[in-house]
């Protein structure tokens, strides 16, 4: 286990450090792992690791350690090769899709993950899912149109992430349909 090699370097980060502390949910033990990571265009962050031995509970906070200032990627996505543009999206992102009436809160439990286009509507069409299973009711018109987009692969909308740390990037994209804007102004370099 990782969480006992303090100040080991892994190819998965530097271990900062590791202590146990009482489960809120279940009383068990958890063990909480501080791991420093150098992710790339993203610079250093540290994520803290919890994990119950008891009931099992895991999160994952990350924390960066430097900020780009607030920023705007907005990317527009056409057709089936955008999908396959990488989105790597900070725990700070809120992600908009304005023609398809779609917002996503970055919530307290937000990782920073790697995806891509894809994977993002998918996450829409998860979360869609899950409130329909808890709260009932029929498949919602925005619903069905993500949904339609995805089987085809279809465009015709706007991805934005807008990222008050400006941590998250847009990779493998075509760069004539990708837009970055600062939006606190300027920064330099
Ligand atoms: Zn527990």
């Amino acid at each position: 286990m990782e969480e006992r090699n303090a100040g080991k370097k892994t190819t998965y980060g530097k271990v900062l450090g590791s202590f146990k502390m009482k489960c809120p949910f279940c009383g068990g033990d958890m063990v909480v792992t501080e791991t420093q990571y150098d992710v790339p265009g993203m610079g250093p962050v540290i994520i803290v690791n919890k994990v119950c031995t008891k009931c099992g509970y895991r999160r994952n906070d990350v924390i960066p350690l430097r900020s780009e200032g607030h920023k705007r990627i907005y990317y527009k996505v056409e057709g089936e090769r955008d999908y396959e543009a990488k989105v790597i999206r900070s725990p700070y992102a809120r992600i908009k899709i304005p023609e398809l009436g779609l917002e996503m809160e970055p919530g307290i439990d937000a990782e920073m993950f790697v995806t891509n286009i894809e994977g993002i509507l998918r996450m829409f069409i998860d979360a869609a899912e899950r409130i329909r299973a808890m709260e009932g009711g029929e498949e919602t018109e925005e619903e069905r149109r993500l949904r339609e987009k995805v089987e085809h692969l279809g465009g015709g909308f706007t991805v934005v992430i807008d990222d008050r740390e400006g941590l998250s990037k847009i990779e493998n994209a075509d760069r004539r349909k990708l837009l970055v804007e600062e939006v606190d102004g300027a920064k330099s370099g």
